[in-house]
């Protein structure tokens, strides 16, 4: 874990899944839980190296990579979480992700393993947008909403800790299909983001960006690659297809060899966004014929 002290006692815990730890009055904040118990271990290490206790965690949204940890912490420490509604009845209930990747179908085994299912975990509180006290801790939630549905950042002084909204340039690379639950409003959140009014922003995975520049480097990158994936998407249907054909043409044109069905049930929501952006846009239609649900251009 490479930890970098973003401003005086805000801590940016870099790991696979980031965390974040705010330090005030001898009491600390921590927000996202990591993977598993061994990432919360680390982070809790930390704290105590610090000498600090934790006050609260906060849960930036149910992806099992940021909250999978969160249950390991509430044993052990009896700290209370906070999450984003909707969000907070999936760490409820973990088994939701799986359930939702596999289309509502009880889930196959290979989506009930930890990086898609979680240890259950009880939210204390529900938090919305806007300014929140926790003991010593000030800190502005943000709403983020595009990577997960109602996924939330929170800010403490002038960092921002962004979640999933923007991926480093590694992963852009690396995945293609990035993981998207609604393109309209990730496009709209990448959009704001630069224009937010923080010095750093720490996201859930690679480094913190600078405000100006920095920050707005990557939020570029990141809209041009959802909007490529929407204008694959929209090429794909040359001729109507199903969502499965769908897919393989895009994957293809990424160069993207999807090796397991995980990996195919993520990349499968990316562009179900896509089509669902572009049909609510009018530029695609859904169809079902002979028992195949097609999609088409819509002229
Ligand atoms: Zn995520």
């Amino acid at each position: 874990m490479n930890i970098v002290e973003l401003a005086p006692g805000i801590f940016h815990l870099q790991g696979g899944s980031n965390m974040g730890l705010v330090v005030r009055e001898g009491r600390g904040l921590l927000i996202d839980a990591g993977l598993d118990e061994d990432a919360a271990r680390r982070a809790l290490r930390f704290a105590e190296r610090e000498g600090v206790q934790l006050e609260a965690v906060f849960l930036t949204h149910a992806h099992a990579d940021h909250h999978g940890g969160a249950y390991f912490l509430q044993r052990r420490l009896g700290v209370p979480l906070y999450a984003p509604a909707l969000e907070a009845a999936m760490m409820e209930h973990p088994i939701i992700e799986p359930l939702f990747l596999f289309g509502g179908a009880a889930p196959i085994r290979e989506l009930r393993q930890k990086f898609t299912m979680a240890q259950p975990c009880q939210i204390a509180r529900v938090v919305d947008a806007g300014p929140l006290e926790v003991g010593p801790f000030r800190v502005e939630v943000v709403p983020l909403p595009g990577h997960a549905l109602n996924q939330m950042g929170v800010a403490v002084d002038d960092v921002l800790f962004c979640a999933d909204a923007v991926f480093p340039a590694e992963t852009l690379e690396k995945h293609k299909l990035i993981f998207c639950a609604d393109m309209d409003a990730a496009q709209e959140t990448l959009e704001r983001l630069p224009e937010m009014l923080y010095a750093r922003f720490a996201p859930g995975h690679g480094p913190a960006y600078a405000t100006g520049e920095e920050i707005t480097a990557i939020c570029r990158a990141n809209r041009e690659r959802l909007e490529q994936i929407r204008e694959r998407v929209l090429a794909a249907l040359t001729e109507p297809a199903d969502t499965d054909t769908i897919i393989r043409r895009v994957a293809d044109s990424f160069g993207l060899q999807v090796t397991t069905a995980t990996a195919f049930f993520l990349a499968r929501v990316t562009v179900l966004a896509a089509l669902s952006s572009l049909e609510r846009a009018g530029e695609a239609r859904a169809a079902v014929e002979g028992n195949r649900l097609m999609w088409q251009k819509a002229v």
